[in-house]
Formats: structure tokens, C-alpha cells, sequence
């Protein structure tokens, strides 16, 4: 693959020169990936907000919610309000000991072919998918990591888009470790690191929507790779089953997958 990879048609050549010459901000600053993932994170997660203040106004959507309990206002505004301090209490600070630490190197100047851009961000989602899969069987195995770490993204049975960020600073800081650090070990270029983030972004937040969306991406990838909303909306419920947050591999193959919506409760706790 690697070889057809590299003599596909450079179609975003043009693209990465206007990014590379123009944007050179961007491609430079450690900041960069933190702002795109926030803006995608309030991005993706703003539209199903709406549909779930408007559900009743909004042909299909009642009946594509799981769980019957929906959140107002004020749970939106306690994540949301958590996801920005995070991010300036603690992520800011990373950002800055990063670039401060390790200086960036000049971009390259040739673009990916799209063949490795898709196959660079594949790999590092199934890295990624991976790394968390792990660390998301220990914090619930281990009661004391648990309640110190990972309980906090727990705190809803019913997930909604801007709970994909109700995170501990932990949490948060391991998972924008991985999420720089992965596309790097992995070599891929910046633009293929960039299209991750966002690719990562969008599938945590579509995990978190509450809807089994016809068009969820679960349903249009073949196979039943990917858990989406159904299975980790069950991981909410459930705590013991369907720990990847993306590809549904790693909990068939270790026993901890669970698909049986038939017993999603009739609304949740809150
Ligand atoms: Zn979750
Ligand atoms: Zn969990």
C-alpha cells in the first residue's frame, strides 16, 4: 500500500502550499492542534445541542434518542464551562511548556498524497483506539483511579455532545497527549496529524450525541467496526462493556463488547 500510496495524484499540493506559505502561523504553533480540536469539539457538538433543546420541533429525532432523559441548559453550560477551564487551566500551560521545550521544525514542503493521508490518519485512529482502550480498562478496574480520574466523565448515565468533554484535567491532558503524540510516532505529516484530530474529535463527540443517527457513521462503515453512539452510549449505562471509544475490534476480541439495546433503561438517573 505504501508504494501506491506515494504515486497517487498530489491533489493536495496546492492546499498544503497556501497552508504552509500563507498560514505559517499555523503550521508552526503548538497552539494550532489545541484550537482546532476545541473548535471542532464546540463545532460538532453545537448542532446536537440544538436538537436536543428543539427535539420535540425536529422531525426523527425523538425517535432516534436512546434514552429518554434529555438535557437542559444547565448541564450544557457545567460541561461546556468545565471543557473551557480545562483548556485554560491546564491545557494552555502544556501548550506552552511544549513550545517552549521542543521548538517546531520547519514544515516539509511536499504535501501527502491522499492515499497516505487516509492510511496515516487510520493508523493513528486505531493507535489511539488502543491507547485508550487500556487506559480506559484500568481506570475501571482499579476503584481508586476510578474515582480520582475517570469518574467525572461518568457523571452522566444519558451522554449528550458537550458531556464528550465533561473530563478531569487528567483525563483530558492523557488524551491530548496521545492525540500529539501518536501522529509523531507514527511519522505522518502535519496535515494527515491535523485531518486525526479532527477525525478523533468527531467520533467522541458522535459517540457522545445520544441519537442512533441513520446517518451515524456506525451504521455507513461496514462491518459494525465502529461502536458509535449505540455502543457508547451503553458504556454509560454499563460501565464493564464497549471501552474503545472508536472501532469495535478490541472488545470483541477481549470479551467487553455489548450490543444489546434491547435493555437501554427507560431514562437515566439525572
Ligand atoms: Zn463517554
Ligand atoms: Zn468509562
Amino acid at each position: 500500500m505504501g508504494h501506491n500510496c506515494t504515486v497517487s495524484p498530489p491533489v493536495l499540493q496546492p492546499l498544503w502550499d497556501h497552508v504552509r506559505l500563507q498560514q505559517r502561523w499555523a503550521v508552526q504553533s503548538p497552539a494550532f492542534p489545541v484550537l482546532l480540536s476545541l473548535s471542532g469539539y464546540l463545532a460538532f457538538s453545537l448542532p446536537f445541542a440544538a436538537a436536543d433543546l428543539l427535539a420535540l420541533r425536529l422531525p426523527g429525532f425523538p425517535g432516534w434518542k436512546m434514552q429518554r432523559w434529555r438535557p437542559g441548559p444547565r448541564p450544557m453550560a457545567r460541561c461546556l464551562g468545565r471543557a473551557l477551564c480545562n483548556h485554560l487551566l491546564f491545557v494552555l500551560p502544556a501548550v506552552g511548556l511544549k513550545g517552549w521545550w521542543d521548538p517546531s521544525a520547519p514544515p516539509p514542503a511536499a504535501a501527502p498524497t491522499l492515499c497516505q493521508l487516509l492510511a496515516g490518519v487510520l493508523s493513528c485512529l486505531l493507535v489511539f483506539d488502543l491507547q485508550y482502550y487500556i487506559w480506559h480498562v484500568v481506570h475501571h478496574r482499579d476503584r481508586r483511579l476510578y474515582r480520582a480520574v475517570h469518574a467525572t466523565h461518568h457523571r452522566y448515565t444519558a451522554p449528550f455532545s458537550w458531556a464528550t468533554q465533561q473530563l478531569g484535567p487528567w483525563e483530558l491532558l492523557t488524551v491530548g497527549f496521545w492525540s500529539s503524540t501518536t501522529p509523531l510516532l507514527l511519522k505522518v505529516h502535519p496535515l494527515t496529524s491535523w485531518v486525526f484530530m479532527v477525525s478523533s474529535v468527531w467520533l467522541s463527540v458522535e459517540d457522545h450525541i445520544g441519537y442512533d443517527l441513520p446517518w451515524g457513521l456506525h451504521r455507513l462503515v461496514p462491518g459494525g467496526l465502529l461502536g458509535g453512539a449505540p455502543a457508547h452510549d451503553l458504556h454509560h449505562q454499563d460501565p464493564n462493556t464497549n471501552f474503545a471509544p472508536f472501532f469495535t475490534h478490541l472488545d470483541r476480541a477481549f470479551g467487553t463488547a455489548y450490543s444489546d439495546h434491547t435493555h437501554l433503561r427507560p431514562g437515566s438517573l439525572q
